[in-house]
Protein backbone atom coordinates (compact mmCIF):
# COMPACT_ATOMS: atom_id res chain seq x y z
CA UNK A 1 0.00 0.00 0.00
CA UNK A 2 1.59 3.67 -0.97
CA UNK A 3 -1.46 5.65 -0.32
CA UNK A 4 0.76 7.62 2.51
CA UNK A 5 2.49 9.37 -0.11
CA UNK A 6 6.05 10.14 0.45
CA UNK A 7 6.30 8.04 3.14
CA UNK A 8 5.67 4.43 2.40
CA UNK A 9 8.30 2.75 -0.43
CA UNK A 10 6.55 0.09 -2.16
CA UNK A 11 9.64 -2.61 -3.71
CA UNK A 12 8.88 -5.32 -5.90
CA UNK A 13 11.00 -7.87 -7.72
CA UNK A 14 10.54 -7.36 -11.80
CA UNK A 15 12.03 -10.49 -13.89
CA UNK A 16 13.64 -8.85 -17.22
CA UNK A 17 12.87 -12.32 -19.27
CA UNK A 18 13.38 -12.95 -23.25
CA UNK A 19 15.72 -14.18 -25.61
CA UNK A 20 19.51 -13.43 -25.88
CA UNK A 21 19.97 -10.49 -27.84
CA UNK A 22 16.51 -8.98 -27.52
CA UNK A 23 18.35 -6.03 -25.69
CA UNK A 24 17.23 -6.55 -22.22
CA UNK A 25 20.32 -5.44 -20.86
CA UNK A 26 20.34 -2.12 -23.14
CA UNK A 27 16.72 -1.17 -21.98
CA UNK A 28 17.35 -1.86 -18.05
CA UNK A 29 20.73 0.30 -18.18
CA UNK A 30 18.82 3.25 -19.97
CA UNK A 31 18.17 3.82 -16.69
CA UNK A 32 21.21 5.73 -15.33
CA UNK A 33 20.19 5.75 -11.34
CA UNK A 34 19.07 2.04 -11.83
CA UNK A 35 22.64 1.07 -13.30
CA UNK A 36 24.31 3.40 -10.60
CA UNK A 37 23.05 1.79 -7.65
CA UNK A 38 22.80 -2.10 -9.55
CA UNK A 39 24.50 -5.15 -7.06
CA UNK A 40 25.59 -8.03 -8.53
CA UNK A 41 24.60 -11.57 -6.72
CA UNK A 42 27.17 -13.72 -7.75
CA UNK A 43 25.47 -17.07 -6.99
CA UNK A 44 23.30 -16.41 -9.74
CA UNK A 45 24.67 -14.40 -11.67
CA UNK A 46 22.46 -11.80 -11.54
CA UNK A 47 22.30 -7.89 -11.76
CA UNK A 48 19.49 -6.40 -9.96
CA UNK A 49 18.85 -2.97 -10.90
CA UNK A 50 16.79 -0.40 -8.48
CA UNK A 51 14.29 2.09 -10.24
CA UNK A 52 12.77 4.28 -8.40
CA UNK A 53 9.33 6.18 -9.44
CA UNK A 54 7.40 8.94 -7.68
CA UNK A 55 4.14 8.25 -8.07
CA UNK A 56 1.09 10.50 -7.42
CA UNK A 57 0.66 7.70 -4.81
CA UNK A 58 3.85 7.68 -3.20
CA UNK A 59 7.26 6.31 -3.78
CA UNK A 60 8.04 2.85 -5.98
CA UNK A 61 11.23 0.45 -6.75
CA UNK A 62 10.93 -1.57 -8.84
CA UNK A 63 14.08 -4.45 -8.94
CA UNK A 64 14.83 -5.51 -12.25
CA UNK A 65 16.79 -8.70 -12.13
CA UNK A 66 18.87 -8.62 -15.61
CA UNK A 67 21.21 -12.25 -16.34
CA UNK A 68 24.41 -11.95 -17.30
CA UNK A 69 23.47 -14.12 -20.41
CA UNK A 70 22.78 -17.06 -18.94
CA UNK A 71 19.65 -17.29 -20.64
CA UNK A 72 21.74 -18.31 -23.98
CA UNK A 73 22.36 -21.39 -22.69
CA UNK A 74 18.75 -21.43 -21.76
CA UNK A 75 20.25 -22.27 -18.03
CA UNK A 76 17.66 -19.91 -16.17
CA UNK A 77 16.90 -21.45 -12.71
CA UNK A 78 14.18 -21.22 -10.87
CA UNK A 79 16.27 -18.82 -7.89
CA UNK A 80 15.86 -16.67 -10.72
CA UNK A 81 11.99 -15.98 -10.97
CA UNK A 82 11.24 -16.88 -7.12
CA UNK A 83 9.34 -14.55 -5.26
CA UNK A 84 9.07 -12.20 -8.69
CA UNK A 85 5.97 -9.83 -8.36
CA UNK A 86 5.95 -8.72 -11.87
CA UNK A 87 7.81 -9.53 -15.21
CA UNK A 88 8.75 -7.83 -18.71
CA UNK A 89 8.48 -10.49 -21.48
CA UNK A 90 11.32 -8.76 -24.52
CA UNK A 91 11.61 -9.80 -28.03
CA UNK A 92 13.14 -8.34 -30.74
CA UNK A 93 10.88 -7.17 -33.33
CA UNK A 94 13.82 -7.74 -36.07
CA UNK A 95 13.93 -11.48 -35.04
CA UNK A 96 11.10 -13.96 -35.45
CA UNK A 97 12.16 -16.56 -33.48
CA UNK A 98 12.44 -14.58 -30.45
CA UNK A 99 8.90 -13.98 -30.59
CA UNK A 100 8.07 -18.03 -31.15
CA UNK A 101 10.04 -18.34 -28.27
CA UNK A 102 8.00 -16.23 -25.87
CA UNK A 103 5.20 -18.74 -25.12
CA UNK A 104 7.90 -20.69 -23.40
CA UNK A 105 9.37 -17.97 -21.34
CA UNK A 106 5.92 -16.95 -20.26
CA UNK A 107 5.46 -20.17 -19.50
CA UNK A 108 8.54 -20.76 -17.29
CA UNK A 109 7.77 -17.68 -15.75
CA UNK A 110 3.93 -18.52 -14.51
CA UNK A 111 5.32 -21.96 -13.75
CA UNK A 112 7.47 -20.77 -10.69
CA UNK A 113 5.36 -17.23 -10.14
CA UNK A 114 1.70 -18.27 -11.10
CA UNK A 115 -0.79 -15.14 -11.61
CA UNK A 116 1.32 -11.98 -11.80
CA UNK A 117 1.39 -8.67 -13.94
CA UNK A 118 3.14 -9.11 -16.92
CA UNK A 119 3.97 -6.83 -20.10
CA UNK A 120 5.33 -8.14 -23.38
CA UNK A 121 7.84 -5.76 -25.10
CA UNK A 122 8.59 -6.27 -28.99
CA UNK A 123 11.99 -3.99 -29.16
CA UNK A 124 14.29 -1.95 -31.67
CA UNK A 125 11.09 -1.00 -32.86
CA UNK A 126 13.67 2.40 -34.65
CA UNK A 127 14.58 -0.71 -37.03
CA UNK A 128 13.17 -0.30 -40.40
CA UNK A 129 12.68 -3.99 -41.14
CA UNK A 130 10.41 -4.94 -38.57
CA UNK A 131 10.18 -8.85 -39.31
CA UNK A 132 7.81 -9.69 -36.45
CA UNK A 133 3.94 -8.67 -38.53
CA UNK A 134 2.18 -6.79 -36.21
CA UNK A 135 -1.04 -9.30 -37.33
CA UNK A 136 1.00 -12.08 -35.67
CA UNK A 137 1.57 -10.48 -32.50
CA UNK A 138 -1.31 -12.21 -30.41
CA UNK A 139 -0.25 -13.84 -27.78
CA UNK A 140 -0.64 -11.19 -25.21
CA UNK A 141 -4.29 -11.07 -26.10
CA UNK A 142 -4.77 -14.65 -25.36
CA UNK A 143 -2.88 -14.47 -22.20
CA UNK A 144 -4.36 -10.98 -20.63
CA UNK A 145 -0.85 -9.18 -20.83
CA UNK A 146 -0.40 -5.81 -21.96
CA UNK A 147 2.21 -5.18 -24.84
CA UNK A 148 3.83 -2.24 -25.42
CA UNK A 149 6.41 -1.74 -29.07
CA UNK A 150 9.24 -0.13 -27.24
CA UNK A 151 13.12 1.00 -28.32
CA UNK A 152 15.76 0.78 -25.80
CA UNK A 153 18.37 2.73 -28.46
CA UNK A 154 15.80 5.53 -28.64
CA UNK A 155 14.24 5.67 -25.41
CA UNK A 156 10.83 5.12 -27.01
CA UNK A 157 8.14 4.25 -24.83
CA UNK A 158 10.65 3.07 -21.82
CA UNK A 159 8.00 4.18 -19.11
CA UNK A 160 5.22 2.47 -20.66
CA UNK A 161 5.38 -1.54 -19.38
CA UNK A 162 6.55 0.33 -15.43
CA UNK A 163 3.66 2.48 -15.87
CA UNK A 164 0.97 -0.72 -16.51
CA UNK A 165 2.71 -2.50 -14.21
CA UNK A 166 2.73 -0.13 -11.25
CA UNK A 167 -0.96 0.82 -11.69
CA UNK A 168 -1.79 -3.27 -11.87
CA UNK A 169 0.21 -4.13 -8.42
CA UNK A 170 -1.58 -1.32 -6.80
CA UNK A 171 -4.68 -1.86 -7.82
CA UNK A 172 -5.10 1.93 -8.85
CA UNK A 173 -5.32 2.75 -12.55
CA UNK A 174 -5.39 6.73 -11.36
CA UNK A 175 -1.58 6.45 -10.49
CA UNK A 176 0.97 8.28 -12.50
CA UNK A 177 4.51 9.32 -12.33
CA UNK A 178 5.05 12.60 -11.28
CA UNK A 179 8.79 12.65 -12.26
CA UNK A 180 10.31 11.05 -15.33
CA UNK A 181 13.23 8.74 -14.46
CA UNK A 182 16.68 9.62 -15.79
CA UNK A 183 17.38 8.27 -18.97
CA UNK A 184 21.06 8.33 -20.75
CA UNK A 185 20.67 10.02 -24.15
CA UNK A 186 19.15 7.95 -27.08
CA UNK A 187 21.35 6.50 -29.72
CA UNK A 188 18.75 6.08 -32.46
CA UNK A 189 15.73 7.72 -33.50
CA UNK A 190 12.43 6.35 -34.08
CA UNK A 191 10.63 7.42 -37.06
CA UNK A 192 7.14 7.54 -36.62
CA UNK A 193 5.91 7.47 -39.80
CA UNK A 194 6.76 3.36 -39.25
CA UNK A 195 5.22 3.18 -35.94
CA UNK A 196 2.05 4.55 -37.65
CA UNK A 197 1.21 1.72 -39.70
CA UNK A 198 2.22 -1.00 -37.54
CA UNK A 199 0.07 0.48 -34.83
CA UNK A 200 -3.00 1.10 -36.71
CA UNK A 201 -2.48 -2.89 -37.90
CA UNK A 202 -1.82 -3.98 -34.57
CA UNK A 203 -5.66 -1.69 -33.73
CA UNK A 204 -7.22 -3.39 -36.96
CA UNK A 205 -5.80 -7.47 -35.79
CA UNK A 206 -7.41 -6.27 -32.11
CA UNK A 207 -10.76 -5.99 -33.18
CA UNK A 208 -11.16 -9.50 -34.88
CA UNK A 209 -11.61 -12.24 -32.23
CA UNK A 210 -9.35 -14.75 -31.53
CA UNK A 211 -10.08 -18.43 -31.80
CA UNK A 212 -12.87 -19.27 -29.04
CA UNK A 213 -12.88 -15.48 -27.91
CA UNK A 214 -16.24 -13.99 -27.60
CA UNK A 215 -17.72 -12.03 -30.26
CA UNK A 216 -19.05 -9.57 -27.90
P1 LIG B 1 20.23 -9.05 -24.14
O1 LIG B 1 21.05 -10.24 -24.53
O2 LIG B 1 18.76 -9.33 -24.24
O3 LIG B 1 20.60 -8.46 -22.82
O4 LIG B 1 20.51 -7.93 -25.26
P2 LIG B 1 21.55 -6.70 -25.25
O5 LIG B 1 21.03 -5.59 -24.41
O6 LIG B 1 22.89 -7.22 -24.94
O7 LIG B 1 21.45 -6.20 -26.76
C1 LIG B 1 21.76 -7.03 -27.86
C2 LIG B 1 22.08 -6.14 -29.06
O8 LIG B 1 20.90 -5.44 -29.49
C3 LIG B 1 23.13 -5.09 -28.79
O9 LIG B 1 23.98 -4.98 -29.93
C4 LIG B 1 22.32 -3.81 -28.61
O10 LIG B 1 23.05 -2.66 -28.98
C5 LIG B 1 21.16 -4.05 -29.57
N1 LIG B 1 19.95 -3.31 -29.16
C6 LIG B 1 19.37 -3.30 -27.95
N2 LIG B 1 18.29 -2.51 -27.92
C7 LIG B 1 18.16 -2.00 -29.17
C8 LIG B 1 17.22 -1.10 -29.79
O11 LIG B 1 16.26 -0.59 -29.20
N3 LIG B 1 17.41 -0.83 -31.12
C9 LIG B 1 18.46 -1.36 -31.82
N4 LIG B 1 18.56 -1.01 -33.12
N5 LIG B 1 19.35 -2.19 -31.27
C10 LIG B 1 19.21 -2.52 -29.97
MG1 LIG C 1 21.78 -9.27 -21.26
Amino acid sequence: DIANAGQTILIVKLVLIGDSGTGKTTFVKRHLTGEFEKKYIATLGVEVHPLNFTTNLGQMQFDIWDTAGQEKAGDIRDGYYINAQCGIIMFDVTTRVTYKNVPNWHLNLIRVCGNIPIVLCGNKVDVKERMVRARSITFHREKNLQYYDVSAKSNYNLEKPFLWLARHLVGNPTLEFVTAPALGPPEAQVNMALIEPYRQKMHDTAQVPLPGEDNA
